[in-house]
């Protein structure tokens, strides 16, 4: 009976050892793994398993012609340390992943990240080069972070691309992608500037509300709109401007623009693009579009002592469109810049009378770009409001021009 037993179990030993080896050999289970002791993950297991990792992506980039990734040790030593943290990995939420990340590091606008498990390290390292991500060319970085739970072994992939905080000085050497944080509210989305640009009003994708006015110049540098402005001054008669009510002084100033310069789009003088003068250049060039003109007489204006600003937005008759208003006591007029010849007081349109035909999307001056999210029966009505238009102080990159004086 004893030896009947022992015969059966011997049996079954034979069995359950046939079957553990078809299935080590299918790779159904891997059953050496099941036994094999879990490694101790320290920070050298961390660089030698992302090394690892790299290794065999790059052969795949390099392969399909993708530059190879490289690691990012910022960004490896916080994800190491994010996962440490986490009760229980294998289950780690991927949108916190990207949350915490983008927290930590705001440029990295490009993400995809990949948990895996399994019990043994060369598995796990092939289960990461098998991700399709690991051959985009939008990412440049790939950073791992293993761990341990239990019989369980995993680890984190990031595959990942950090693009430089938006300034002007970088869109005008290399262009391309940049993040930024939206000054309404506050979140942090990527967005894209091409060094060839033409005049771009940036939108935040989370609020839907502009928060740059961006021209290029004619030296076709990019600029900001509150950049165009170096204070320009006009002469005034000084014994004539002691008789003058502040309106006849703003007319005056206008009509010296108004006679000496002419309407000209940027097409018919050239075959360049839309491009934004300084006030000196639509002064001394005699010319100018709707725009040029606007800049160069809401400068003088504010050089003379008024509150002026430039208005970009829709014009009835025009369509996309330029012109200026000018605050003084409690009137608000509308000037149109690119009128000509002989301006008189009957030109000076009070802003209740232009306020349907005017439809202002962008103000500024020059220290504000004003945006607005209120409703246009409201900030049609007003232009100087700060209830209704929400004033964003021009970051100053540059070093200024030197003030120009015609005196
Ligand atoms: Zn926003």
């Amino acid at each position: 009976m004893v030896r009947g037993l022992l015969c059966f179990g011997g049996v079954f030993v034979a069995l359950l050892a046939a079957l553990t080896i078809i299935l080590q050999k299918t790779g159904m289970i891997d059953v050496v793994g099941l036994l094999r002791p879990l490694p101790q993950v320290d920070e050298s297991y961390q660089r030698g398993f992302r090394s690892d990792a790299m290794a065999k992506i790059n052969h795949i980039r390099v392969s399909g012609l993708v530059a190879a990734v490289k690691g990012d040790e910022e960004m490896q030593s916080y994800l190491a340390d994010f996962v440490s943290r986490q009760e229980d990995p294998v289950d780690m939420d991927l949108q916190v992943v990207f949350n915490a990340l983008q927290t930590e590091f705001p440029g990295a606008q490009y993400l995809a990240a990949n948990l895996i498990t399994s019990n043994s390290r060369e598995d796990l390292l092939s289960k990461i080069s098998g991700w399709e991500a690991v051959a985009n060319s939008d990412f440049d970085v790939i950073n791992t972070a293993v761990f341990t739970k239990g019989r369980t072994m995993g680890a984190l992939g990031v595959m990942s691309r950090r693009i430089p905080a938006f300034s002007l000085g970088l869109a005008n050497t290399r262009g391309g992608k940049f993040y930024n944080q939206c000054p309404h509210c506050k979140e942090i989305h990527a967005l894209e500037v091409e060094k060839e640009s033409r005049t771009l009003i940036l939108s935040c994708p989370y609020c839907d509300l502009p928060f740059d006015v961006l021209a290029s110049d004619t030296g076709g540098r990019i600029r900001r709109a509150s950049d165009f402005f170096e204070g320009f001054e006009l002469p005034e008669n000084a014994a004539e401007r002691q008789s003058q009510t502040p309106e006849e002084r703003i007319v005056s100033l206008w009509n010296q623009i108004a006679d000496r310069c002419e309407y000209e789009l940027d097409q018919d003088h050239s075959e360049t693009r839309e491009v934004w003068k300084s006030p000196a250049e639509t002064w001394g060039e005699r010319a100018g579009d709707c725009e040029d003109t606007a800049i160069l007489l809401a400068d003088a204006l504010i050089s003379a002592g008024f509150e002026a600003r430039v208005a970009i937005g829709w014009n009835g008759n025009i369509g996309q469109h330029a012109w200026v208003v000018v605050k003084t006591g409690e009137n608000q007029y509308v000037l149109e810049s690119t009128l000509q010849d002989g301006i008189v007081l009957e030109n000076l349109t009070p802003l209740m009378d232009a306020a349907d035909f005017y439809q202002p999307e962008q103000l500024f001056d020059r220290d504000h770009l004003y945006f607005t999210s209120a409703k246009p029966e409201q900030f049609r009505h007003d232009y100087f409001s700060s209830r209704w238009w929400k004033g964003i102080p021009v970051k100053k990159e540059a070093p200024g021009r030197p003030k120009l004086s015609l005196r």
